[in-house]
């Protein structure tokens, strides 16, 4: 090992260039969206990047190889591209992930990129969600069992939500865990909910 090998992208392996978080082959796959925020399960949520091209490997590297020095990248492209008003004045709750795979991973990927983001904008962070109940493996099970073993969310017992959010997650597919989220914070008396995520599944 040396100290002057070149940085290699998280998301694939390939060299980097000085100073880039990401190879060119993976920046240049980015899949930019256009337009506002989308509503997902009463939430409206807005995501700079399509769930393809190379965000599938940058939302994997963020999650299971704790390349956490992504975590800033992802929030940067986050914050460059926020709608006005989406979000305005609202503080930032990371989607909670329960508590037995947190322990295991050594971190919530989703804590991560909240915390990233709130220096990047000066918006404060509350981690006032949690998780509970089974979450066995995913693979096998139907997409019924699925959603059921995603467990509950529900508001921490002592940590009062804020009137005004900002969910945060690294990505938005079938908006199953928002909608979780979602119920648990109104049922706190949250009345501003939005989200963002890094990455979203587009046309929904
Ligand atoms: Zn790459």
């Amino acid at each position: 090992m040396t100290l002057l090998a070149p940085p290699l992208c998280p998301a694939c392996g390939a060299h980097c260039g000085e100073g880039q978080p990401l190879c060119a082959g993976c920046r240049e796959d980015l899949r930019w969206l256009s337009g506002g925020p989308e509503t997902v399960a009463g939430v409206p949520v807005w995501a700079p990047l399509s769930y393809a091209g190379s965000a599938p490997g940058l939302v994997r590297a963020l999650k299971y190889r704790g390349a956490l020095q992504l975590a800033d990248a992802m929030a940067a492209h986050i914050a460059a591209g926020i709608p006005a008003g989406h979000g305005r004045s609202a503080t930032l709750v990371p989607v909670p992930m329960d508590s037995g795979r947190r322990r295991r991973r050594g971190y919530n990927q989703a804590e991560r990129l909240a915390a990233a983001l709130g220096r990047r904008t000066g918006a404060p962070v509350a981690d006032c969600l949690e998780r509970t109940g089974p979450a066995g493996p995913q693979v096998g099970r139907t997409r019924e069992n699925r959603l059921r073993a995603l467990g509950e969310v529900r508001a921490r017992a002592h940590v009062s939500p804020p009137p005004n959010v900002l969910l945060v997650d690294d990505v938005v597919t079938t908006g199953a865990t928002l909608a979780a989220c979602a119920r648990a914070l109104r049922a706190a008396g949250v009345r501003r909910l939005a989200a963002v995520a890094y990455a979203r599944t587009p046309g929904r």
